[in-house]
C-alpha cells in the first residue's frame, strides 16, 4: 500500500530518479518513487557508456559488460584518431536494466519506496504542499508531498505540468544491437561526416558476448529532413567502411531523445528538475547518466535540510541549487561551444584538417593526456592555445565562450 503523505515524491525511477532517492531516504526521509513501467530499466534507449567516476559512486561492477581503453575515432576521410591506450579503463559499458535496477535497489534498501505501474495525473503546488492525483495499476489516489522531483527524462511531464520550460538542444539517437561486427577489443569507434551524423558522430561500441551497439545521433535541424536511420544505413553503406558491416545481424533497434542544455527553470514552487528531465545530457557525448549523479550530489545536504525544515518554495529551492546549477549550466554551455567550434558548426573539408591535425603525434599526446570523457573543455582549450593549427580558431573560441 502506497501511503498518502510524502517528504518526497520521485516522478520517475531511471538512474537519476533512483540516485536522487537513495540520497534522500539514507539522510532519513519518506521517499515514494513512481515509476510508470511494469519493470526497471526498460525500455532501453542508450549505448551503456558509464563513466568510472558514476560507476565508483555506485559500485554496479555486476552490471559491466565491457571494459573500454580508447576510441578510435575516424575523420570523414578516413583519417584515424586514436584516443586512449590500451590496458588503461576509460569508460565501462553496462547493461542498463541490470545498472537501473541496481540504482533502483540502492534506494528501497535506503528505505524508500517504489511504485510501479504508477503516474501522476494532476500535480498542484501551495504553500502546504505539492497535492497529486495518481494512477497506480489503474486505480486513481491522492497523495501529499512536501517536495516533487521530475526525474521523469527527456519528456518529463513534471516539466510540462510546472510550466519549466524546454532543454535547449533535443538530439535523436539511433542504435542497433548486431552481431558480427569484429572491432579491436576493448575499444569503441567513432564516425564522423555530414553524411552519416551530421554535426555529430556515430559510434560502435562493443557490448560484450561478442554483441556491438552501432548508433548515430545529431540535432533536427542539421539533419535537413533526413532520418537517424538513413543516417545509420549510409553508414553501413559508407564507401570507406562498409566492408566492417558486411557480416554483422541485428538483434535489436531503438530509438530516443538526448535533451541537453539546462532548462532556464529548474525549479519551482516545491518542485526541482533533475537528470534528463531538466536537460542535463553532455553535448559532447550525450551522456546524461553521470550528470544527473552529479546534479543531485552537489545539493544535497542543502536540500535535505529544506526538506527537514519545510523550506522549499521557489525561492528558496533557488537559493540553495543556484550555485551548483548555474556551474553545471556554464559548463554544458562552454562544451557546446566548444564542440560546435570544433566539430558541428564545420564543412567535412574543416574537420578533415582538424583530423590531419589531431592526427600528429605531439596533439596526440596532449589529447591523451588532457582528453577527460567528463571534461571536455580543458582539453579544446588546450588544443586551442597550444596546437599552432588551432590558433586561429582562438578569437572565435573567445567569443564563444564568453558570449553563449
Ligand atoms: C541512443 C542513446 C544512447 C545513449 N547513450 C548513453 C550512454 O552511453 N551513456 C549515458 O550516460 N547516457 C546515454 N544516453 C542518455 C541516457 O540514456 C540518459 O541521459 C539517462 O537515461 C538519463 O537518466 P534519467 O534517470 O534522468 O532519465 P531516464 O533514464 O529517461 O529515466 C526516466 C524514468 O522516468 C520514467 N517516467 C517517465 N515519465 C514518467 C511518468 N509520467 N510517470 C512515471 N514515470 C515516468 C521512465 O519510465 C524512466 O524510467 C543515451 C541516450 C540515447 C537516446
Amino acid at each position: 500500500m502506497v501511503g498518502n503523505d510524502w517528504d518526497v515524491v520521485i516522478v520517475g525511477a531511471g538512474p537519476t530518479g533512483g540516485r536522487a532517492a537513495t540520497h534522500l531516504a539514507s539522510l532519513g526521509h519518506s521517499v515514494l518513487m513512481l515509476e510508470e513501467h511494469q519493470e526497471i530499466g526498460r525500455p532501453f534507449q542508450c549505448a551503456g557508456l558509464v563513466t568510472p567516476k558514476a560507476m565508483h559512486e555506485v559500485e554496479l561492477y555486476d552490471s559491466v559488460l565491457q571494459e573500454i581503453d580508447g576510441a578510435r575515432i575516424h575523420g570523414p576521410d578516413g583519417t584515424l584518431v586514436p584516443v586512449g591506450t590500451s590496458g588503461k579503463l576509460r569508460t565501462y559499458v553496462v547493461c542498463r536494466k541490470q545498472f537501473d535496477q541496481g540504482v533502483v535497489q540502492q534506494a528501497m534498501q535506503a528505505g524508500a519506496t517504489l511504485s510501479l505501474n504508477s503516474t501522476p495525473l494532476e500535480a498542484t503546488a501551495n504553500d502546504d504542499g505539492v497535492f497529486l492525483k495518481i494512477q497506480i495499476d489503474g486505480a486513481t489516489k491522492e497523495i501529499k508531498t512536501k517536495l516533487l522531483l521530475g526525474c521523469d527524462g527527456a519528456h518529463s511531464w513534471t516539466r510540462r505540468n510546472f510550466k519549466m520550460g524546454r532543454p535547449k538542444e533535443m538530439m535523436i539517437g539511433f542504435q542497433t544491437e548486431v552481431l558480427g561486427y569484429e572491432g579491436k577489443e576493448r575499444w569503441l569507434e567513432m564516425y564522423s561526416g555530414s553524411e552519416i551524423a551530421p554535426g555529430f558522430f556515430s559510434w560502435v561500441i562493443p557490448s560484450g558476448f561478442g554483441s556491438h551497439r552501432i548508433g548515430v545521433w545529431s540535432t533536427p535541424d542539421r539533419l535537413d529532413g533526413k532520418s537517424v536511420e538513413d543516417c545509420y544505413e549510409d553508414l553501413l553503406n559508407h564507401p570507406l567502411w562498409k566492408h566492417r558491416f558486411e557480416n554483422i545481424t541485428e538483434t535489436a533497434r531503438y530509438c530516443g531523445p538526448i535533451p541537453s542544455g539546462m532548462v532556464k527553470k529548474t525549479v519551482s514552487n516545491r518542485v526541482m528538475l533533475l537528470g534528463d528531465a531538466a536537460g542535463m545530457a553532455k553535448p559532447t557525448t550525450g551522456g546524461g547518466i553521470g550528470p544527473g549523479f552529479r546534479q543531485i550530489k552537489g545539493i544535497l545536504k542543502p536540500l535535505s535540510e529544506a526538506i527537514t525544515a519545510d523550506r522549499l518554495n521557489e525561492k528558496q529551492l533557488h537559493k540553495l541549487s543556484i550555485k551548483h546549477f548555474t556551474t553545471m549550466k556554464k559548463d554544458q554551455d562552454k562544451a557546446r561551444a566548444l564542440r560546435n567550434l570544433l566539430v558541428s558548426d564545420t564543412t567535412d573539408e574543416e574537420l578533415n584538417k582538424h583530423f590531419t591535425n589531431f592526427a600528429k603525434e605531439e596533439v596526440l599526446e596532449l589529447i591523451n593526456e588532457i582528453g577527460d570523457i567528463e571534461k571536455p573543455v580543458p582539453l579544446g582549450l588546450a588544443l586551442i592555445k597550444k596546437v599552432p593549427a588551432f590558433r586561429r580558431l582562438a578569437l572565435r573560441a573567445g567569443t564563444r565562450l564568453m558570449f553563449r
